[in-house]
């Protein structure tokens, strides 16, 4: 997120705003939420439709990073959303909330796909089978295929942004954690470790599972949840799992979902949270009992992942917002400190829009139209 703001102000100014970037490590590092191989990229996200118009439009900005850096970063490989046979007592899918049951959610996600013409195939039973036999399962009652969404590779993405922020003019400063930020009318101090510090006309924060170390957003509306992530590695036969013959997957009623095999793994993971943390330093890694539990919720629908082994396993986190909307926001009257935190686990895709509004509430001071849904006020109500 920080990266794509730097990026857009440095471009929307033609390098006449001058950027600093903060990052408290390295750009990219284990622990921070973006670092991973993959991450899912789609427009099938319930009947919001401003929220498919943002898809689109950072799927411009992801097409627009990976022609500068000559590098293949959008796999529009597709994503299929399995819906199974509901029964009582269930527990509820979070990827179908606000919605109580999966076909409902299904339904009216359609619906906005109809409504802004983007394309996607329903598949009933007999399709899924002959189109994607790797998904075998009693319960599985019809699939609807994403055809235009796919994955990002996450980890490359990021090395090519600091490229190009650093190409535009950013001055990156890696490995200085920012202490605290304050701010006045006039402007922004920023205190660095070390005590070291910086002046700014504004301060964007995008501190993601860090932001209560700098801004006091409360508990009951930012919350972190561990989420573990599986690294399979692929069966001997393991051209059903290749790109191009496997799609993105999601089970709307496991909320498991997992990826094509991208660097010799297959990634699989439960959207569900583990634990419930104040700091993203609490990270435990993941037990083998969970891990295993995991391997058999998604063996149930995939059963050839039944006996593949494990290569590695990875704890990352969600910055949960209580109502799981993002919160993009001015945390000073002035707007001279922009922040944005509450990705509740579906921000990646979403970074090239995030970090275009950001950075102009940030050199503006006036908030973008579309961010109005997403201000931190609406959790008084
Ligand atoms: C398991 C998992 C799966 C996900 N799947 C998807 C998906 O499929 N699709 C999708 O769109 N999204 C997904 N997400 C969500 C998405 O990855 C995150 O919303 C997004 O990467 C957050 O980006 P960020 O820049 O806010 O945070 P981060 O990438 O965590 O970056 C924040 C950075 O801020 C730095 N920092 C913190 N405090 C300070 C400080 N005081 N001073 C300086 N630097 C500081 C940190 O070191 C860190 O590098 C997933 C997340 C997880 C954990």
């Amino acid at each position: 997120m920080g990266l794509w703001t730097a990026l857009a102000i440095t471009r929307q100014s033609q390098g006449r705003t001058k950027v600093r970037l903060f990052e408290a490590r390295q750009v990219g590092h284990a622990g921070a939420a973006s670092a991973d191989v993959t991450r899912v990229f789609r427009h099938l996200h319930g009947p919001d439709e401003q929220t498919i118009r943002w898809t689109l439009e950072a799927g411009r900005g992801w097409e627009y990073l990976g022609n500068a850096a000559n590098q293949h970063l959008l796999h529009r490989t597709g994503v299929l959303f399995l819906r199974h046979r509901e029964r009582p007592g269930d527990t509820p899918s979070l990827h179908a909330q606000p919605f109580t049951t999966t076909r409902e959610w299904m339904e009216a996600s359609v619906e906005a796909l109809e409504a802004l013409d983007i394309p996607y195939k329903r598949l009933d039973k007999k399709d899924l089978a002959r189109a994607y036999p790797q998904f075998r399962s009693a319960d599985i009652e019809e699939a609807v295929l994403d055809t235009r969404a796919g994955f990002l590779e996450a980890a490359e993405s990021l090395k090519a942004l600091l490229a190009l922020c650093k190409q535009a003019g950013v001055e990156c400063h890696e490995a200085e954690r920012v202490k605290a930020v304050r701010s006045n009318n006039e402007g922004c101090a920023i205190e660095v470790d070390g005590g070291r510090g910086y002046t700014a006309q504004a301060v964007v924060i995008t501190a993601n599972g860090w932001t209560a170390d700098l801004l006091p957003v409360p508990s009951n509306i930012l919350t972190i949840t561990e989420q573990p992530l599986v690294y399979l590695s692929p069966p001997s036969n393991f051209s059903p799992f290749a790109e191009g013959r496997l799609p993105v997957f999601i089970s709307l009623n496991t909320d498991c979902y997992g990826f094509p095999i991208h660097q010799d793994v297959i990634k699989v993971a439960d959207d569900r949270p583990l634990r419930t943390l104040t700091h993203p330093d609490q990270r435990q890694p993941a037990s083998d009992k969970y891990v295993q539990s995991v391997l058999e919720r998604v063996a149930g629908f995939v059963p050839d992942l039944k006996n593949t082994s494990v290569a590695r396993t990875h704890v990352c986190f969600y910055d949960r917002s209580r109502d799981g909307q993002f919160i993009l926001d001015a945390w000073d009257t002035d707007s001279r400190i922009v922040f944005g935190c509450g990705f509740s686990g579906r921000g990646f895709k979403f970074a090239p829009v995030v970090g275009e509004r950001l950075g102009r509430f940030a050199v503006t001071g006036e908030r973008p139209e579309d961010l109005a849904p997403f201000q931190l006020g609406r959790f008084e109500a």
